[in-house]
């Protein structure tokens, strides 16, 4: 056994793939404490600060000190606190669907929906850059799986007139907005494919809930989760009503584990309410990601998430380095997170973040990397 692991981390190590959590201590505004540093951190989804914000704390601290901690059984068993129903109603409220049901994670969402609706003898046709969740639910479901070239209408038309009629169910599968590229998914015209079709249309909206404008095209099965914008824990599907019925009788992720805590699903709720409340706090990420693209003179950001590009995995872990010395903290992203020689910076912007400050990154990117369009 030793020697196995050892064997494995010495190649993961040639390849640069070695990679270990570092504590990171979040601070006021989006500082944080890392390696005995402090950090202005552009690399966190607490896109709106709530996190820390003291409503969703008082929140989930009155829910603890009256229901304790832990939930102590699944959501069928004895886990289904009355807090489930109220953050279903505001979530489908949200999403303006009919209701929606709350997984443990969007990762156990994502494992759970797909196999839900398709298996053996379905096929999967998704984006090439989807999340590695949904990756994993579309191999776990057992479908045939097909990818089509980052955001081509036309290729995913292509391998659908191709192989549609080979298989029963056909399920079309992407981010709506893509968490290592930030840019957004054409989600109505893949609607369109998808009914002209009989095919059925998923989103995963990880980084598009309370940030961006959603349109009026909805895909047929919405995913997302509480983790990012929220500032809490635990996923969701919106859809109809129906759906959740079937998906709480058969999506083994969400059977088989023990339901999230009520703390959780009272600070979700709170922060559901100050979204539909602050339209303006929702609207800042993108704007100081579009402020910060317009400094550096790249493309303007589609949403709060803008990657820089650099290749190699040393030259985004230089980068990042360089950054750390200025007082920055930004993630290197390296395969197999993003696909080999597309090794980049992803910086991600928050309404906590204030427009001198994306400027003090924007010039010290700019100098420290001499990064020029
Ligand atoms: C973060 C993320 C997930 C997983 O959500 P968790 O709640 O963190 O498990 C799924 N899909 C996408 C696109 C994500 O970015």
């Amino acid at each position: 056994m030793d020697h196995f692991i050892t064997k494995q981390l010495e190649a993961l190590d040639a390849h640069h793939c070695l990679r270990s959590p570092i504590s990171t201590m979040a601070e006021e505004g989006m500082y944080v404490m890392r390696q005995g540093q402090r950090l202005l951190s552009f690399a966190s989804n607490d896109y709106l600060g709530l996190s820390r914000d003291h409503r969703l704390v008082e929140a989930a601290k009155t829910a603890l000190d009256k229901y304790g901690l832990g939930a102590g059984a699944s959501r069928l068993i004895s886990g289904q606190h009355l807090l489930y129903d109220v953050l279903h109603a505001k979530l489908a409220m949200v999403k303006g669907t009919e209701a929606a049901t709350v997984f443990g994670s969007g990762y156990l969402a994502n494992i759970g929906v797909i196999p839900a609706f398709v298996g053996r003898g379905d096929l999967v046709i998704s984006d090439r850059l989807i999340h590695a969740s949904l990756i994993d639910g579309i191999r776990l479901s057992g479908a045939k799986h097909l990818r089509f070239t980052h955001n081509d209408v036309d290729h995913a038309a292509r391998l659908i007139a191709a192989h549609r009629q080979e298989y029963e169910r056909c399920l079309i599968v992407t981010d709506h907005v893509f968490s290592m590229d930030g840019d957004i998914a054409p989600v109505a015209a893949l609607k369109t494919l998808a009914e002209s079709n009989d095919a059925w249309l998923m989103t995963d909206d990880a980084h598009g809930l309370a940030v961006l404008d959603q349109g009026k095209e909805r895909a047929h099965i919405q995913m997302g989760t509480l983790s990012k914008a929220l500032g809490c824990y635990g996923g969701y599907v919106c859809g109809s009503a129906k759906m959740m019925a079937y998906l709480e009788s058969t999506a083994r992720s969400l059977i088989y584990t023990t339901a999230l805590p009520p703390s959780i699903l009272a600070a979700a709720i709170k922060a559901l309410e100050i979204i539909l409340q602050e339209p303006v706090l929702c609207q800042t990420p993108l704007k100081l990601a579009q402020y910060f693209t317009d400094m550096l003179g790249v493309p303007k950001a589609q949403s709060p998430i803008v990657s820089l590009v650099l290749g190699s995995e040393n030259a985004a872990l230089d980068a990042a380095k360089k950054l750390q010395v200025a007082g920055f903290y930004v993630s290197a992203i390296r395969p197999p997170t993003v696909p080999q020689g597309s090794s980049r910076l992803r910086l991600t912007f928050s309404a906590l973040h204030s427009t001198d400050q994306v400027a003090s990154l924007a010039q010290a990117i700019k100098g420290a990397l001499a990064w020029h369009q």
